[in-house]
């Protein structure tokens, strides 16, 4: 057995158990032992029940006197039992778990940890985490390190309907002790330093002695996570740097001249900022990897299509991929319009013939379309979606690659980087804000360009955080509006109803409800679990105003361009970042019209209730991700987890000192051994993260 060791081989997990761990996205051995605790509870007061204070966390030792289940009034079952710890007997309770009469007989030795009540003057425990104690006839003596889930800092993990942090205690404390003996530590023995090993933090942040020996391992195991991915951007970037030029490129100054002053406005500074920084990359003999950030609206197609009328001049192509095929659409329209009339031929590829066909009737262009399928003669500038990599379309006159908002940057460069000796220059372009910090790691193989402001003439969205009473009111609202010809996003964070997250908003329930709150309205459902036809049908839909309000998870495309809906809902608020919330804010305020964005709350605490007011006030996307990096600290950044590129449990972002000391030891490392042959384990490791992608 070893972390690779899919769980369905292991003896007590059937297809059941497989099933919900598979809800948790727990597959193989390793997943099970880099499932980390999310908290810890303090159980290591060892007292009696005289001696501890009431609504204070304590363990106690005892024997069971009497249990029962008891049927209530309201057909619920509680289990009673006496419990004597020697000092005073009291009463346990636990709600519908009628099992335990089962598991838990008269006269049997437990161990039980939780906090004491006292309610008419009798004192009880509600709902306490118990194990029986190995039967040594009234011995106090126990072997503490045999015990899981009392009496000591108690791991909390992130669970599901069915399993348990219980249930995880006990499967990881039967796994470690073998994965512990066979794991290689795959850090070069220099940098780790005055770590701990990594075999001894997976123990540790399982089952740590104390809080100090938790953060031990907290702080071995987040170093792992920012060294793997700094290794693997500094790796990509040297391999890159290495790589031919398919073409170099002339520069035209007074063609980009007078094609930025038949603009119909003036470009921002920080757009010709950016323009000056990729001509630079572009005279160089060498490929541009280069990442453009800028918030929705910021001009960044328009700084595209500039790029591309110069490596038209030079005679070379260009290929645009869009994550999806009505983005490309989308993107078809805006590049057309500004490139055309300098007698460049701009097409547009999806892959399908079908779905173009079908989409060009819906949008009534067809005579403009109609010369433009793939069988045509090979146009300027070929607009589509990652189909157009399949096919195979990156010939020797490719002389420049547009890769606009895909999650995983960098994927399609490195298998580019496998496949061909000469790469033509690379634009990825995103709306996600990412902090420069982050972007350094995470990012790190791109180089970076910023458009950090607006054109001038942008409209404040109106942005709410909305209070429960106010609900009613902000329905009729959203009517009023729509039945004025507007038209509605509302957001949610679940697709379907959680168990475990009543009081979090899915998507399939409001739609319902609201069809029932709207019922002169025409609406629309969309989420992840559609297929990626249906989405855009339902897309599709929304644009051509046959749908009014929109119930969405977040998964509307961030460079969706719907200029006549105005109006942003999102349902239980605080579940995302502040600055994820911006991108949703973006959907609207594209058109003409003043645009809203009403934030609820699912729970009204006043944290989440301060922490949504950001977004009243602020509207730099930036600054809002610097916000969620200050108070949620991890990755929990927007785009980050999304990124596909290596999943952050424990690292802080913001532990600066530490996102310089990771980055720091890969180049050290690097430096040694380029190809890592001298650490064959740590090679192994970094492919396995990566799937194997990574550049010789
Ligand atoms: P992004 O791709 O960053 O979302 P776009 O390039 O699509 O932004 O620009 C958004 C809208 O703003 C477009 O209608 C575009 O014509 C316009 N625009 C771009 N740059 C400027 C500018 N400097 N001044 C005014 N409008 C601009
Ligand atoms: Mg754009």
């Amino acid at each position: 057995m070893n972390l690779k060791t899919p769980l369905k081989f292991l003896t007590g997990i059937g297809p059941s158990l497989l099933y919900k761990l598979s809800r948790l996205e727990l597959f193989t051995v390793g997943d099970l032992i880099y499932h980390f605790p999310f908290r810890y509870d303090d159980f290591s007061q060892v007292s009696s029940a005289i001696e501890a204070k009431i609504d204070e966390k304590v363990t106690l030792q005892g024997e069971i006197w009497s249990i029962k289940n008891i049927y209530t009034r309201f057909g619920k079952i509680l289990t009673q039992a006496i419990f004597n710890d020697g000092a005073s007997p009291i009463t346990l309770t636990w709600f519908n778990q009628r099992w335990l009469t089962n598991q838990i007989q008269v006269g049997d030795r437990l161990q039980i940890s939780g906090k004491l009540k006292k309610y008419k003057n009798k004192i009880s425990m509600v709902a306490p985490v118990w194990e029986k104690l190995p039967t040594q006839s009234g011995q106090n003596v126990i072997p503490n390190d045999k015990l899981l889930h009392t009496g000591k800092l108690v791991p909390v993990y992130p669970e599901t309907a069915g399993l348990t942090s219980k249930w995880f205690r006990a499967k990881i404390a039967q796994l470690l002790p073998t994965i512990s003996n066979q794991l290689q530590d795959p850090l070069p023995e220099f940098i780790q330093d005055k770590m701990l090993s990594l075999p001894d933090a997976l123990q540790k942040i399982h089952q740590p002695q104390d809080y100090k020996e938790m953060e031990k391992a907290k702080k071995r195991l987040s170093f792992d996570e920012l060294f793997y991915i700094s290794l693997a951007t500094i790796k990509t970037r040297k391999a890159w740097s290495k790589k031919l030029l398919v073409a170099p490129l002339t520069i035209y100054p007074d063609a980009l001249e007078e094609f930025i002053g038949k603009l119909p406005f003036t470009l921002t500074a920080a757009q010709k900022k950016v323009i000056e920084e990729i001509i630079t990359d572009l005279k160089k003999n060498q490929p541009m990897n280069r990442l453009i950030q800028g918030e929705v609206g910021s001009g960044k197609t328009v700084v595209t299509a500039i790029i591309i009328y110069l490596v038209y001049l030079n005679h070379y192509k260009t290929l645009f991929m869009a994550p999806t095929e009505i983005l490309a659409f989308q993107h078809y329209s805006t590049i057309s319009n500004l490139l055309e009339p300098l007698g460049i031929k701009v097409g547009i590829y999806t892959g399908s013939k079908k779905s173009l066909e079908s989409r060009v009737k819906s949008q009534e262009k067809k005579s403009r379309f109609s010369t433009l399928t793939t069988s045509d003669s090979y146009p300027d500038v070929i607009i589509g979606t990652h189909a157009l990599l399949s096919e195979k379309l990156i010939t020797e006159d490719v002389g420049l690659i547009v890769i606009d908002e895909q999650q995983r940057f960098g994927v399609e460069q490195r298998s580019l980087l496998r496949s061909k000796a000469k790469v033509p220059h690379f634009l990825t372009t995103t709306a996600t804000p990412i902090p420069r910090t982050v972007a350094l790691v995470v990012y790190g193989d791109l180089d970076l360009s910023t458009i950090d402001e607006l054109p001038k003439n942008r409209q404040q969205i109106k942005t709410y955080a909305v209070p429960g009473r106010k609900r009613n009111d902000a329905y009729k609202f959203i009517e009023k509006k729509i039945k004025e010809g507007d038209q509605a996003y509302l957001i949610t964070p679940l697709i379907e109803q959680s168990e475990t997250l009543q009081s979090v908003k899915a998507a399939k329930v409001e739609f319902e409800k609201l069809k029932k709150v709207f019922p002169d309205l025409k609406l629309g459902l969309l989420h992840g679990r559609l297929k990626g036809k249906e989405k855009d049908e339902v897309m599709q839909k929304f644009k051509d105003r046959q749908i009014d309000l929109l119930v969405s998870t977040s998964v509307v495309e961030v460079g969706m361009d719907v200029t006549n809906a105005t109006i942003m809902v999102v349902e239980s608020a605080e579940r995302f970042g502040l600055a994820q919330l911006h991108q949703l804010r973006g959907r609207v305020g594209r058109g003409l019209k003043q645009s809203y964005c009403l934030l609820f709350c699912g729970i009204e605490d006043s944290n989440s209730k301060n922490r949504l007011k950001n977004l009243e006030k602020i509207n730099d996307g930036m600054k809002l991700a610097e916000l969620d990096l200050k108070i949620r600290g991890s990755g929990e950044i927007f785009g980050i987890r999304q990124s596909g590129r290596f999943e952050f449990k424990l690292a802080s972002f913001s532990d600066i000192h530490l996102v310089e000391k990771t980055r720091q030891a890969a180049q050290d490392v690097l430096k040694l051994s380029p190809a890592l042959d001298k650490y064959p384990t740590l090679r192994g490791k970094l492919d396995d993260l990566t799937k194997g992608a990574m550049p010789d």
